[in-house]
């Protein structure tokens, strides 16, 4: 009868023992998932705009609505700036070609003044006019086309971005010649990704990622305080795959390259879609890629057409003297040049590639 005692009262504690060690492993199981769930609480959407894959990720601000006024800036910033589409303000412009000038709205004269910049800049290697030369080509669409060599010189006397006309006073842009036709294909995305960066940040939002199509602005840093990883295009492979990654935060990562846009002729001869504005052919060259690291994305996508078409060399010379803009350039044969600011910071993960310099 004790025995019997002895083993009920044995068993009675035990049960709450145990108890106790199963409420406490769910007060820290249940503790530790709120923790984790309200760290990584995003909210992201995705769409086709401008021509490209546009996903928008949000990480401190839950709102549904602030990610639709961010698509609906950029479908307007697409009815603003697209070749693509009748009835555009650079239609427009383009339209007007040796008739009349056209009033633009501030933002846009700002962008069309920064893309005659990087014309300059670059001596015309980057050109804002080179539109008549692209339609051409016509890379990415249906029509895609190797055009005959006379198309083409009949053609190249419209691309000089020298007969551009701006009037300061009341914001309009002029045409020269009949014919000519800007093109912000190569400074478009990254104007939009800055856009839409600043709609986020007056809206309160520290932390998000905008990504147009591989034309990337890490807005802020990381829920853990941590700078952004990004990873660096792998210029042999679809979009995603990469070779390595940089840390930023509050910066733009944007890629150029012969990847993603180009057309095959029935010899298997590839052409891609930077062109060059003094032949009208695409720019030959050792570059497969070209990754522009800046504070802003409208210069990174510029410079990064713009670094194509210097090739590698000029390229990289021509990006170590300009202030706070750093590149990775990824040759044919896989080598990997960096430019000084940011040697430290990119980490090669692909050891198909190395890295020189
Ligand atoms: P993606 O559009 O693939 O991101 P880029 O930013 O490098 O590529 O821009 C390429 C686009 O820039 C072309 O599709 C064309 O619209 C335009 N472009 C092509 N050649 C030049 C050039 N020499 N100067 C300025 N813009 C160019
Ligand atoms: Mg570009």
């Amino acid at each position: 009868m004790r025995l019997y005692h002895k083993h009920l009262s044995f068993l009675i504690i035990l049960s709450i023992i145990l108890a106790l060690i199963f409420i406490i492993f769910i007060f820290l199981t249940s503790a530790s998932h709120s923790t984790i769930q309200s760290s990584t609480k995003t909210l992201s959407k995705e769409n086709f705009v401008l021509g490209t894959i546009v996903t928008i990720t949000l990480y401190d601000h839950q709102s549904e609505e602030l990610l639709d006024s961010a698509f609906n800036k950029l479908t307007e910033l697409e009815n603003i700036l697209s070749i693509n589409k009748t009835n555009t303000l650079i239609d427009s412009i383009n339209s007007n070609a040796g008739i009349s000038p056209v009033v633009v709205d501030e933002s846009t004269y700002h962008l069309i003044e920064k893309g005659i910049y990087y014309s300059k800049l670059t001596s015309g290697a980057f050109d804002l006019t080179i539109g008549p030369i692209v339609k051409l080509w016509d890379i990415s669409f249906p029509s895609a086309r190797i055009p005959s060599n006379s198309e083409i010189q009949e053609k190249l006397s419209l691309v000089d971005y020298r007969l551009i006309t701006l009037d300061e006073a009341n914001h309009s842009v002029y045409l020269n010649k009949r014919g000519m036709c800007l093109d912000l294909g190569g400074i478009g995305k990254g104007y939009a990704a800055d856009e839409v960066a600043q709609l986020l940040k007056n809206a309160g939002v520290q932390r998000a990622l905008i990504n147009l199509g591989g034309n990337i602005y890490a807005l802020g840093d990381k829920p853990s305080r941590e700078p952004w990883t990004i990873g660096i295009q792998n210029p042999f492979s679809s979009r995603g795959n990469t070779i390595g990654t940089i840390h930023i935060t509050n910066q733009s990562v944007v890629t150029s390259g012969i990847y993603e846009r180009y057309i095959t002729d029935k010899d298997g001869t590839t052409y891609h879609h930077i062109l060059n504005p003094d032949t009208g052919y695409p720019f030959t060259n050792d570059i497969a890629g070209v990754t522009i690291v800046s504070d802003f994305s409208t210069d990174g996508d510029a410079l990064s057409t713009a670094a194509f078409a210097l090739g590698v060399e000029n390229g990289l010379s021509f990006i170590e003297k300009l202030n706070g803009i750093d590149a990775i350039f990824i040759t044919t044969d896989k080598k990997i040049y960096v430019t000084s600011g940011i040697k430290g910071n990119f980490r090669l993960q692909d050891h198909d590639f190395k890295l020189y310099n």
